[in-house]
């Protein structure tokens, strides 16, 4: 179907024949063009209708989900057909793609895992690495596979690659990509005036935020708002203020009505439609959104910008493995391409809440690339998994990480047998890194296979992957706090659910082996929606956690893997799973298989109180999280020795999140392991020496540890 007029009106049609023939003499070609030109939508429109798919696909990434899936309802609407059919889309636990499909959008991390199954990406005829300038990790991973798989002595002729980006810096990518041509596409853009505070709102730019937009409203002309915070925690607050603040206004006031509206990833998909259906008459909308609105998504008729100048960001120490989630300033390519939001159908403003010199002298020039500053745990095992002769520390990356993240993950890869001693991927590891999981999950999944406690494990890795479990992002320890006006105004949880929820951990089973037993007693009421109310869960979440323990029992089933046989080989895991409920001596190995799979996040109580001191290259002192589920203590109100962990957050305390109680006699069979993880054997070298030696050590000592475990618990 051809594009109707409102897309070909979109600046990038004004350089199609360029595009074209570019992608036609070239193999690489960047595509430089500003947001809301048409990369996303029309990009793979055009040169699908220009036959450069050839009877193969053209795959487009995206480093977030939820453009992803936007982004190929868009598309699909405007081709008129059905997302699965010609347009598809494929992110992790979710995919609508069939063989009609032409064009696939997907995550970056989805791509990545295709390339292990299928190193050529045979399925592919074009690959758009979309949203280049967001340097997210899978992005940054790509750029380095495909430069690979398009240039080293067996490449792929007939692959075309692009990288679209709006901000990017584009000289810097084609000279990695060996000066590949670069399409410039000028935008369409009004002009926007930018206005900067007269003060800096380092604590208060959330109420700077609140205040700026209704004087916005109720004082400028017409024309939507956009106003950027953090996160979603602070965007519902912002759309509950604001709406409060508009009922107070006085009957008479002038102003239009105002219709806030929400914008981030994990937003329900009926919720986000919404952002894009036509504004009503005589209304004005703000739409308060996280960092989403900045490139990801395009909504259109804003006319006003809103720019506290922060982002949530992730960081990673690599020494301590704490992680932060914070609060940061953005970068001026940002400040650019929000204020650039303002102009797309008119004039329009952007209100700073910064200072000009603020802006001039001493916002950080551009963001660090997310390969600097997050765990490569995963990366590691992807990159060594996809050839045996990558070189993780060498490997060509646009921006080299640091090489303390890179020992790091090797140091964890090596602890969870993923690598052995000289540093090359196990049988093991690869097993690991073709199942969609972090690699932590996915070791505890094969430990609970050799354990017997498969479907059990499965419950929990479902559990874990799910974003909220529990409604309002409560912990279940609040949830058992709560008094009898509490339950009342919390609205939906019972006394009756309370009272399970605290019957649940009344052992002090500690969070992964709560979210098992919940996630059973909702099987019990035939996964009834209001039973998740009653007890405080959140229904959504329960569901994706159902849906994810089906896919994950469908991967292992087809990947006929041998790490599997025992779970598999009396029977379907579904049949397993009929015979038998999950009786205490399950749980303990499922406790086992966790501590396996999270060995290289051990934490062990300080001797006379209960803080935590974690095991690593440099350990840390941490408390448990407030909403970690009860775990039992002693006589004398201490905690277990051990525990493993899921995350270690850095906020004012370091603290241990999602938490499982480890016995001693377990821990022992470990601890070698961690002591023996050398990194400089790990790292380098092993091309010299023969590696076979020390891979059956390792390879032993696996399975030892596994049987050792086993054989201390009563059956
Ligand atoms: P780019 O990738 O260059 O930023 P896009 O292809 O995302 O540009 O957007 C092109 C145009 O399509 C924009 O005007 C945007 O508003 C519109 N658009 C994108 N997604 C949707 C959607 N889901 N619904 C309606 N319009 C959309
Ligand atoms: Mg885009």
């Amino acid at each position: 179907m051809p594009p109707g007029a409102g897309q070909l009106a979109l600046p990038i049609y004004a350089s199609h024949d360029a595009i074209i023939k570019a992608v036609r003499h070239h193999q690489i070609v960047v595509v430089e063009a500003p947001t809301g030109s048409g990369k996303t939508t029309q990009l793979p429109q055009m040169l699908l209708d220009a036959g450069l798919a050839g009877d193969r696909m053209i795959g487009v990434t995206q480093p977030r989900r939820v453009a992803a899936v936007t982004v190929a309802r868009r598309v699909a609407e405007e081709r008129d057909c059905r997302v699965g059919d010609e347009v598809g889309y494929a992110i992790r636990f979710d995919e609508h793609a069939s063989s009609k499909t032409r064009i696939k959008y997907m995550t970056d991390g989805t791509l990545l895992r295709e390339s292990l199954e299928d190193t050529r990406l045979s399925a592919y005829s074009v690959i758009i690495l979309d949203e280049a300038h967001e340097r997210s990790l899978n992005t940054d991973l790509l750029f380095g596979i495909l430069k690979r798989l398009t240039t080293h002595k067996h490449r792929r002729k007939s692959l075309k690659l692009l990288i679209t980006s709006a901000t990017l810096e584009a000289a810097k990518v084609s000279a990695y990509f060996s000066g590949c041509p670069i399409q410039s596409i000028s935008g369409r853009q009004y002009d926007v005036s930018v206005s900067h505070s007269l003060e800096n709102h380092d604590n208060d730019y959330y109420q700077a935020a609140i205040d700026t937009a209704m004087q916005v409203h109720l004082h400028e002309a017409p024309g939507d708002i956009l106003m950027f915070l953090t996160g979603q925690g602070e965007i519902t607050k912002a759309v509950r203020q604001l709406n409060e603040a508009v009922s107070s206004l006085p009957a008479d006031c002038e102003c239009d009505a105002l219709l806030v509206m929400p914008l981030y990833a994990a937003m329900p998909p009926d919720m986000q439609a919404r952002i894009f259906a036509p504004c009503p008459e005589g209304c004005r909308r703000l739409i308060v959104a996280t960092n989403v609105a900045e490139t990801s998504i395009t909504v259109s008729g804003i006319v006003y910008v809103i720019d506290p100048g922060r982002v949530k960001q992730k960081s990673y120490s690599p020494q301590t493995g704490l992680d932060a989630l914070t609060v940061v300033p953005i970068s001026r390519v940002q400040a650019v391409q929000r204020a650039g939001r303002a102009g797309r159908t008119q004039p329009g403003k952007c209100f700073r809440l910064y200072t000009q010199q603020y802006f001039d002298r001493d916002m950080p020039n551009i963001t660090v690339p997310e390969i600097q500053r997050t765990s490569l745990l995963s990366a590691c095992l992807y990159l060594k998994s996809l050839s045996n002769d990558i070189d993780v520390i060498s490997f060509d990356y646009l921006d080299p990480p640091q090489p303390e993240a890179l020992e790091d993950a090797l140091r964890q890869l090596f602890i969870l047998d993923a690598i052995d001693g000289q540093g090359e991927v196990t049988p093991l590891g690869s097993q690991m890194a073709r199942l969609p999981l972090d690699p932590c999950l996915a070791r505890m999944l094969i430990a609970a296979a050799n354990l017997g406690c498969l479907p059990e494990a499965l419950i929990v890795a479902a559990m874990l992957s799910a974003d909220s479990i529990f409604a309002e992002n409560r912990g279940p320890e609040q949830i058992a706090r709560m008094d009898a006006q509490q339950l009342v105004q919390a609205g939906g949880i019972t006394a009756a659910g309370q009272q399970l929820v605290k019957k649940l951990m009344e052992d002090g089973p500690g969070d992964h082996i709560l979210l098992l037993r919940l996630y059973r007693a909702w099987q019990e009421t035939g996964c009834n929606g209001n039973w998740c109310q009653a007890a405080g869960l959140n229904t959504r979440g329960m569901r994706f956690a159902r849906d994810v323990e089906g896919q994950l029992e469908a991967a292992i089933e087809n990947s006929n893997s041998t790490f599997f046989e025992r779970a598999l080989g009396d029977g379907s895991i579904g049949r397993a799973k009929k015979r038998r409920k999950t009786s205490h001596s399950s749980e303990i190995e499922l406790r086992q298989a966790i501590l396996i799979g999270f060995a290289s996040r051990l934490a062990h109580r300080m001797p006379t109180h209960n803080g935590y001191k974690t095991l690593g290259e440099r350990s840390v002192l941490a408390q448990l999280h407030p909403v970690t589920a009860n775990i039992a203590a002693d006589e004398d109100g201490l905690l277990p020795e051990w525990v493993v962990y899921h995350e270690l957050i850095a906020t004012s305390k370091n603290l241990l999140r999602k938490v499982c109680p480890v016995d001693a006699t377990w821990v022992s069979f470990i601890t070698p392991k961690i002591a023996n993880a050398d990194v400089n054997r790990l790292r380098g070298g092993h091309r010299e020496q023969p590696s076979q030696g020390g891979r059956d050590i390792e390879t032993v000592s696996v399975s030892a540890a596994e049987q050792a475990a086993a054989a201390v618990v009563p059956r």
